[in-house]
């Protein structure tokens, strides 16, 4: 599905950027069997992402190590809440905070559970650094996918400034929680984008003010 252009409600939320990469974006993770091995399929193609991490995505010590990972190779670490369902306060601070202890990045993108703006607004208004980021094109990939049927979809999906949603993880209420598929997926979009030249960018790179990684933690 691709999503009409370019939201940008007060300069804090973003569906389409207008700037010359392709950004792709993977939510409910970290999910160490699924993006590890996403973050050498970028690394491979010199492509950078970024990560909407979710709070229930991060409870085990390789979940954490897992999360470390994305930031030492240089991909962005976006804030995709502590809880995840539906009309909940998603608790981005506390989500926040948990990030930035975990890995030592004080991030301030943001994409709330859903695409729920309204439940972001909170935070929005207590953090006035906090950018939204939400899609300007989806694959349904947390249901079962053709992955064959999806490089049709790419000359209306991988336009400059284009936001890509994928899920590396999944989250409770999911029904399908096979992810793998979002490997081979990522390995298409790369491979396109590298044939006809787009240069696949973290999120985090173009919002440097919104973004500091001060440092890895030693342990
Ligand atoms: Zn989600």
């Amino acid at each position: 599905m691709v999503l009409p252009n370019n939201i940008n409600e007060d300069g804090r939320w973003y569906r389409q950027l207008e700037r010359p990469a392709v950004y792709l974006t993977y939510d409910d993770g970290p999910n160490p069997s699924v993006t590890f091995p996403l973050l050498d399929i970028l690394e491979g193609a010199g492509a950078a992402a970024t990560f909407f991490v979710s709070g229930y995505a991060m409870l085990s010590d390789m979940h954490v190590r897992c999360l470390r990972e994305i930031d030492a190779r240089g991909h962005g670490i976006g804030n995709h809440g502590l809880v995840h369902e539906r009309g909940c306060c998603p608790r981005f601070s506390e989500m926040h905070d948990r990030i930035l202890d975990k890995c030592g990045v004080s991030t301030k993108l943001i994409r709330p559970p859903y695409g729920d703006r309204s439940i972001a607004l909170p935070y929005m208004s207590e953090e006035s650094e906090a950018v939204g980021f939400l899609w300007s094109a989806l694959f349904h990939d947390w249901n079962p996918l053709d992955v064959r049927l999806v490089p049709a979809m790419f000359p209306k999906c991988l336009v400059p400034g284009a936001i890509l949603l994928l899920h590396d993880g999944f989250v409770p209420g999911n029904a399908y929680t096979r992810r793998d598929q979002v490997i081979s997926l990522t390995q298409l979009i790369v491979d396109n984008c590298r044939m006809t030249g787009i240069q696949l960018k973290s999120l985090a790179c173009e919002f440097q003010n919104s973004y500091q990684s001060p440092h890895v933690p030693a342990n």
